[in-house]
């Protein structure tokens, strides 16, 4: 069994400090401490961040810009001042590039619908890669059905890595748009998306990267990536749910027709005829989330202020721990990259059915997700009914995973 080795400081981040920030992580489960490890399905919540959404409930609620009254003001510069902030922590060019959405679910159905509804028809091809998300699959097959294009698929190998000769095979002047994930949920696969949306735009098609769980680990700079749609949702980076993120270029916006009607992304409503708002709001119909985006912004004021390669590299030494870790325990298969990846870690332990593994280790106060993980063709590829995912966050510790390799010990007693 692996030691903790010292881990006051790991990489610049106090770990024992920064768990403090954490209310829900002093809980226990069956009278065990709480060894959160489902972090890519979402993290948890820093005091920053629960203070602002009560603060925005107690203090200052009320509607966006439709008041001149003090309140709506005030409710109305906290929701733009998030605008903002993700702007810059995304490195977008303006704030109006920035749509509020419930998260990368609907921004990816946002484009999917907006795209074809004007740019897809028959015979047109639509490239995923082979390790999306549902959110990047379903959406893309209703509109293929609905227009009569195909979804292709980029293949990947058995170590869950994009085949980029397959890629540029299938990379054809039919392709109309490109969608693929940086990360990949269920393998922690980084893919090579820079590289992929410079072929893709040496042939003008444009490409959507679904962020959800890159924006987490990596550092986002969509003017560096060349990005044209980037998704992310507010809740795997410590803010609230219900919120999420579309990124667009602002000229592929413009072009795009609106994902739904009613108030807000109007200029003018008669019987007659209606014409549209500007750029964000055009895609912001009703009322937003307001709540939600003040959440998302402090829980970015909250990563910038530990410092973001602070929070990488602790992860990075997190992960490395992890994978020597369960790597030595006796009958334990990765299942996905081993170097080049994120610490979302998948694995199967004997041949035993993941949700039995998952559910000893819940009743050592373990929380780990088993399952497809909504990728059900990964687990096609792989011929597996599903995984067990260990996923890391910068407040996990070292002495969490010798926690988790414990439990697992005892799960191949109580199974085997
Ligand atoms: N894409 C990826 C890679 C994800 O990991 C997830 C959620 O786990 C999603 C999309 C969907 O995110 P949400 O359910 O927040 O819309």
């Amino acid at each position: 069994m692996y030691q903790s080795e010292t881990e006051m400081m790991v990489q610049g981040i106090d770990v024992e400090k920064v768990r403090n920030d954490f209310p829900l992580l002093t809980r226990t489960v069956y009278g065990k401490p709480l060894v959160y490890f489902d972090n890519a399905a979402t993290s948890q919540k820093p005091t920053a961040v629960l203070d602002a959404l009560e603060d925005y409930y107690r203090l200052y609620n009320s509607n966006v810009h439709r008041g001149v009254h003090s309140l709506s003001q005030e409710a109305t510069e906290a929701y733009e001042g998030a605008r903002k902030k993700v702007a810059t922590f995304i490195n977008a060019k303006k704030a109006e590039e920035i749509i509020f959405t419930r998260g990368t679910t609907e921004s990816i159905n946002l484009v999917a619908a907006s795209f074809a509804k004007k740019f897809l028809k028959e015979g047109d091809v639509v490239l995923i890669s082979a390790m999306e998300h549902h959110s990047n699959i379903v959406p893309w097959q209703m509109v293929c059905a609905e227009k009569g294009a195909t979804l292709q698929v980029i293949a990947m190998n058995e170590f869950g890595e994009l085949l980029m000769d397959d890629f540029a095979r299938k990379l054809t002047c039919n392709v109309k748009i490109v969608s693929v994930t940086y990360v990949s949920n269920s393998l922690g696969t980084i893919n090579p998306v820079g590289e992929i949306i410079r072929q893709a735009h040496e042939k003008n098609i444009p490409v959507l990267v679904d962020a959800a769980q890159a924006v987490v680990h990596l550092p986002i700079d969509v003017q560096a990536l060349d990005a044209d749609f980037l998704a992310f949702s507010g809740h795997k980076i410590y803010g609230p749910t219900g919120l999420g993120i579309l990124y667009g270029k602002e000229e592929w916006l413009n072009a795009l027709p609106p994902y739904q009607g009613g108030g807000e992304m109007i200029k003018t409503v008669s019987f007659e005829k209606t014409t549209y708002n500007e750029l964000p709001y055009k895609f912001e119909a009703g009322t937003p989330d307001v709540a939600g985006a003040i959440g998302l912004g402090a829980a970015i004021d909250y990563v910038e202020q530990l410092g973001r390669d602070n929070v990488f590299s602790a992860e990075d030494e997190l992960l490395a721990y992890a994978m020597r870790a369960l790597q030595a325990v006796k009958g334990l298969r990765i299942v996905g990259p081993l170097s080049n990846r994120v610490g979302s870690i998948s694995f199967l332990l004997e041949n035993f059915h993941p949700f039995d593994v998952g559910e000893i280790l819940d009743k050592q106060g373990i929380a780990v997700r088993t399952g497809h993980h909504c990728t059900q063709p990964v687990m096609d590829f792989f011929n597996i009914p599903g995984t067990v995912r260990a996923s890391l966050a910068f407040y996990n510790t070292k002495a969490e995973i010798d926690k988790l390799v414990a439990g697992l010990e005892k799960a191949r007693m109580l199974l085997g």
